[in-house]
């Protein structure tokens, strides 16, 4: 069996939004989300699924918009990272806000993962019969965030054959960095020569998803899916470089409750 992502359409109202179904070769069937703006209750400037409450939300709405999100992929709980740009990962079994840590690991059914971004690249993976969510701008590429994750996934779920989804990003072009950042990244990290490049204008610039998707090829991790959008171009997206107080869409996995999991 090979790894494979089918497409599935949402019934709820959090469309558009790129969703399917995950299974590693042999695993368990997980289904994924990839959000976008629209779809929630929030007002501006967090208009209107903005799954983050560190931004200045409404609490409330925040709550409704990952609730909806959960329900979408057929989870009744959730447990989202509070990311802090880092590459410490927890294993989750119980729902609520993690802090601390850039990595969500869960072999519970019924429990969603969801990782945010509004600019940095958040990814899913399963393997066996459990699932990961990642969050990783340009510190967790340089700290190995991605990397982090894989490992403590194919501890908990005693399976070599991890598969993922990589949600949307910043593009190179649009992110900027000053030369100490660059330098830091070529010191630092193994995959720098895949996430260094030259901006539009004209500075170095960190194409932190092409690092992510080096990291994960390194890994030996089959990427089904990415998201070719970049956040900052793509006004169905929220973008922290672009709009500054804003709110963050997020990718969200959880293990299907139906067993005979087609895909
Ligand atoms: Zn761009």
């Amino acid at each position: 069996m090979t790894a494979t992502t089918t497409w599935i359409f949402l019934t709820s109202s959090s469309s558009p939004v790129h969703s399917g179904l995950l299974r590693s070769p042999g695993g368990h069937p997980a289904i994924w989300v990839a959000t976008g703006r629209s779809g929630g209750v929030s007002a501006p400037p967090f208009d209107s699924l903005n799954l983050a409450r560190h931004v200045g939300d409404d609490v409330m709405c925040v709550q409704t918009n990952l609730d909806r999100v959960a329900a979408d992929i057929g989870a009744r709980r959730w447990a989202v990272l509070d990311a802090v740009h880092g590459a410490d990962v927890a294993l989750v079994s119980s729902p609520g806000v993690v802090t601390g840590v850039d990595a969500l690991v869960t072999s519970e059914s019924d429990l969603a993962l969801i990782a945010l971004g509004a600019d940095c690249v958040t990814v899913a993976l399963t393997a066996g019969s459990s699932v990961a969510v990642v969050h990783a701008g340009w510190t967790g590429l340089v700290l190995g965030a991605v990397p982090a994750a894989v490992v403590a996934l194919r501890e908990e779920s005693q399976s070599d054959e991890v598969v993922a989804v990589v949600g949307p990003a910043i593009c190179g072009k649009c992110y900027p960095v000053p030369r100490e950042r660059a330098e830091r990244v070529r010191e630092q990290c193994a995959v720098a020569d895949a996430a260094l490049v030259v901006a539009a204008n004209g500075q170095p610039g960190i194409d932190v998803t092409s690092g992510v998707l080096a990291q994960l090829d390194d890994c030996g991790v089959t990427v089904v899916w990415r998201d070719v959008r970049c956040t900052a171009e793509d006004p169905n997206l929220f973008s922290y470089r672009r709009d500054g107080r804003t709110g963050r869409h997020g990718i969200a996995i959880c293990l299907s409750t139906d067993t005979s999991g087609q895909g």
